[in-house]
């Protein structure tokens, strides 16, 4: 069967030539004799792949000296808890930004174990926009003030980061890592579930600054404390070893096809060329506000439910599949990250064209 164009939002596509290197190498990984599912975590050979990976997304990322990267499971939600039994013990408060449905969950969780503050919040405009500084009154004496960079449901994300003076950033960035360049160093964390734009689910990235760590709560399970994962190179446990090997042969594709500048440029051109298209429709329209689009996550209605359903169908049965909106917000949702080639966002163009032509 040919594969299809898969605009999911997550677990999402994932490059051919990544899966088809996995696919040869899958009962026999070079020379070793047997899969990288079959490794001990605790053989040189294993090691070797852990180590070339995080070697890998450090130099994607432009990891500055003085930062950990960890591998660890439990995907992003866990983070959400991870973060305050790590970080909410000084003054015990920390400050969120409400600017979407995991944010607020974050925030949620968050609340077991600390003091916990909305700094501000786009909840009442339905999340159509990220709160920008001006917008975001910090605490003084928080613990840690927690963003997310990109809304996977409602299709925004900040173009300018909000500062906050000397209190350590913690960011979300599942939706959109490794999809345009950051500096690392204005963040104190930074975490991931691996399933948009690494790998397969099972993984979660952290970038934490070194001297983050060692603040965690007695209470802080031991496969949460990034102090014991970082002294542990992330196996306190058995780590997700396949997981691991397949976001390595993620990232050397994206190495190889020349790192952030030039996937921000695609992820520039297949944005643009969705929103442009949008912007002069007399049937779809976008529901972000402009200036806060996500360049991975694109929203779109055509303000009749039917007619939502109604195209959803038909680009499915043209091989675009994937592009029912969250529930929370109805209509369309294209997530285009780093494997979706330029080509298959022109083809949803396409058939968004034909449709509203066909009328
Ligand atoms: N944060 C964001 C921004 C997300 O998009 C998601 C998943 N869609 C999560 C957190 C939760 O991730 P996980 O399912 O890996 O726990």
């Amino acid at each position: 069967m040919e594969r299809v164009y898969n605009f999911s939002a997550g677990p999402a596509a994932i490059a051919q030539s990544v899966l088809e290197k996995a696919g040869g190498e899958l009962a026999c990984y070079r020379d070793k004799g047997m899969s990288v599912m079959e490794m001990s975590h605790r053989t040189p050979m294993f090691e070797e792949i852990l180590a070339e990976t995080t070697a890998i997304f450090k130099d994607l990322m432009g990891v500055p000296e003085g930062y950990d990267v960890l591998l660890l499971q439990g995907g992003a939600t866990q983070q959400f808890s991870a973060v305050p039994l790590n970080l909410c013990t000084g003054s015990g408060k920390a400050d969120y930004v409400d600017s979407g449905n995991f944010a607020h969950l974050a925030a949620k969780e968050a609340k077991r174990y600390g003091t916990i503050r909305i700094a501000a919040s786009s909840r009442e405009d339905n999340y159509t926009y990220v709160p920008d500084e001006d917008q975001i009154s910090w605490s003084e004496d928080a613990d840690y003030a927690h963003i997310t960079t990109n809304n996977t449901i409602y299709g925004t994300r900040y173009r300018k980061l909000p500062r906050a003076g000397n209190t350590p950033i913690v960011a979300d960035m599942s939706s959109n890592i490794l999809s345009e360049p950051y500096d690392v160093s204005k963040f104190g964390v930074i975490y991931a579930g691996a399933q948009k734009n690494i790998g397969p689910a099972g993984l979660c990235v952290v970038i934490v600054r070194h001297d983050l760590l060692g603040r965690a709560s007695p209470l802080c399970p031991k496969l949460l404390n990034w102090e014991d994962q970082q002294k542990n190179d992330s196996m306190v446990n058995t780590p997700n070893t396949f997981g691991i090997y397949m976001a390595k042969l993620g990232l050397e594709w994206l190495r190889d096809l020349g790192g952030l500048p030039a996937i921000y440029e695609q992820n520039k051109t297949k944005a643009a060329l969705l929103y442009d298209f949008l912007d002069n429709s007399r049937l779809f329209k976008g529901t972000a506000q402009k200036e806060y689009r996500s360049l991975t996550n694109v929203t779109f209605v055509t303000g009749d439910k039917d007619a939502d359903q109604a195209f959803v169908k038909h680009a499915a049965a043209q091989g675009l599949v994937n592009l029912k909106g969250h529930r929370n917000v109805g209509g369309m949702r294209a997530s285009i990250y780093n494997a979706m080639p330029v080509e298959g966002v022109r083809k949803l163009v396409d058939e968004m064209k034909m449709f509203e032509l066909r009328g």
